[in-house]
């Protein structure tokens, strides 16, 4: 079966975007994995086509309606075979990581709704037993960009969408750390030089020095990885 992403937007030409370039687009058109984008508004209400209203207890901006939503996830799940984890991109959510990536990555696929304006009823969101998932502590004004940052994740990982498979055990986040710092040619570049140990060929060094590196810049910058690091071994 192919990794299948169904998307629910009310801006459907936002897919696939820059997903459609590069290794991501490639490996749509080669099949490796799959887009199915549902145009919310398909499912509005009324004379008015509706898909938001005010909120309940007053305030500003508007919230998805979940006579729209409900129908527009269970449509989707009536097409989405054995797909039935349905996310929704929020602030309020769990902080995507690479984790939470290569989890979804080992499924079938994901349903992923992206609100707009306020946010959508609490009601819809239990009813369907949404996951909420953040993108970051900041707030977006939809959750397309969220939605596109996720694919990109996952889909890198899917057999078949990255030529080189061993770059990505090294990354950073893979082992809890971050990546070492890299080199090309030329050697020496505005009088900066490369690290000796990389001309080296020692292969045993070279993996010894980023190593090294990488436990360094993960204690300097990211002390929260570093500190559960320690704990998991
Ligand atoms: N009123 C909300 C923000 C709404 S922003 C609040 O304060 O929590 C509009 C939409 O953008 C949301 O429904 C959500 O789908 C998306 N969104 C905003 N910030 C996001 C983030 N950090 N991660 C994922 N989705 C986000």
């Amino acid at each position: 079966m192919t990794w299948t992403a169904h998307i629910l937007s009310l801006y459907p030409e936002m897919f696939p975007g820059p997903l459609g370039e590069s290794l991501a687009g490639k490996g749509l058109q080669e099949g490796a994995w799959d887009l199915k984008v549902t145009d919310i508004r398909d499912y509005a209400v009324g004379k008015h086509r509706n898909v938001d209203d005010s909120p309940f207890g007053g305030g500003a901006g508007m919230v998805m309606r979940p006579d729209v939503l409900g129908p527009a996830v269970d449509g989707v799940i009536a097409t989405a075979g054995e797909v039935d984890r349905v996310i929704y991109f929020s602030p309020r959510g769990r902080v995507m990581d690479q984790a939470f990536v290569r989890e979804l990555a080992a499924e079938p696929g994901a349903i992923l709704v992206c609100g707009r304006f306020e946010g959508i009823d609490q009601r819809v969101l239990e009813a369907r037993n949404m996951e909420e998932v953040s993108l970051g502590d900041f707030v977006l004004s939809g959750g397309e960009i969220a939605a596109l940052a996720l694919l990109d994740a996952v889909v890198r990982l899917l057999p078949g969408v990255t030529g080189n498979r061993e770059s990505l055990d090294e990354e950073s986040f893979e082992g809890g750390l971050l990546e070492y710092p890299h080199f090309t040619r030329p050697p020496v570049w505005e009088g900066r030089t490369v690290p000796e140990v990389l001309l080296s060929g020692h292969h045993e060094k070279i993996r010894e020095w980023r190593l090294r590196q990488s436990e360094e810049l993960t204690k300097e910058r990211r002390r929260d990885l570093w500190d559960r690091r320690k704990s998991n071994f």
